[in-house]
């Protein structure tokens, strides 16, 4: 087994898990903005009840007021009432107060309509309310949920970071040089596996006479079509570490 390739397999590994590892980092407050605009969406409809319900208040709050502006108007009608002179004027006034207790009955009308719009809102807003109360509470425990898993994935990564400068220092300069620039290239893969006699990742077929050369394990050898360094996994030793990368 050559421990130099070992090395460059190990940091491939650790270069994978590195990544995997800042996706899932990267992915936390997104799911967290997710949930906050799910809670939002809810709570907002219930923002709207409250605030068409403050409305039809204030509606009544005024037809109160005109109600009480009209029987003022016919009190002053029935004043009025008392002092005409002729039947022609007393007819007129009773036509008056009769418009009046009309548009009275009206207002009362919708007030009545107003006020059971009222009471419906209310009880809607008050489940509503306990709802969006057990919602935000939710929020803020799958966002403490979610904060925790994400400050683990940065413990992690440290971790990893740590092996991955050990495993660096491992590794010959030249070949070093070589692996960080097809990593850079390559994107981010820089060793690959080799299955009956295929590359594993740009899947091109080796010369036979390489994949030999390859199992015999002497040299380190690079894929002829994607330049990625080459290992055979029938070699055992290539396949375990010291560290077991996955399960940091
Ligand atoms: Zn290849």
């Amino acid at each position: 087994m050559l421990d130099q390739l070992k090395c460059l397999i190990e940091y491939q590994k650790i270069e994978d898990k590195k990544n995997q590892l800042v996706r899932e980092s990267e992915e936390t407050p997104l799911r967290i903005a997710e949930l906050e605009r799910e809670f939002e969406l809810f709570e907002s409809e219930f923002l709207l009840k409250k605030s068409e319900q403050e409305n039809a208040r204030k509606m009544h709050k005024a037809l109160e007021q005109t109600i009480a502006d009209l029987e003022a108007r016919l009190s002053r009608q029935r004043s009025r009432q008392t002092e005409v002179k002729t039947n022609k004027e007393y007819q007129a006034i009773i036509k008056e107060m009769d418009e009046t207790r009309k548009e009275v009955a009206r207002n009362e009308d919708s007030a009545l309509e107003l006020m059971e719009k009222i009471e419906t809102l209310g009880r809607e807003l008050k489940d509503l309310e306990k709802e969006v109360a057990a919602k935000r509470g939710a929020l803020e425990k799958d966002k403490a949920v979610l904060q925790e898993q994400s400050d683990k994935v940065k413990g992690r990564l440290d971790r990893l970071e740590e092996i991955r400068e050990g495993v660096r220092g491992r590794i010959e300069q030249d070949l070093l040089k070589k692996m960080d620039f097809l990593l850079f290239k390559q994107a981010g893969v820089a060793v690959s596996s080799v299955d009956s006699g295929v590359c594993q990742v740009c899947h091109m077929n080796i010369p036979p006479q390489k994949f030999i050369e390859l199992q015999r394990d002497e040299d380190i050898m690079q894929c002829p079509h994607c330049h990625r360094f080459l290992y055979w996994p029938g070699h055992e030793g290539y396949c375990f570490f010291h560290e077991d990368i996955e399960n940091i």
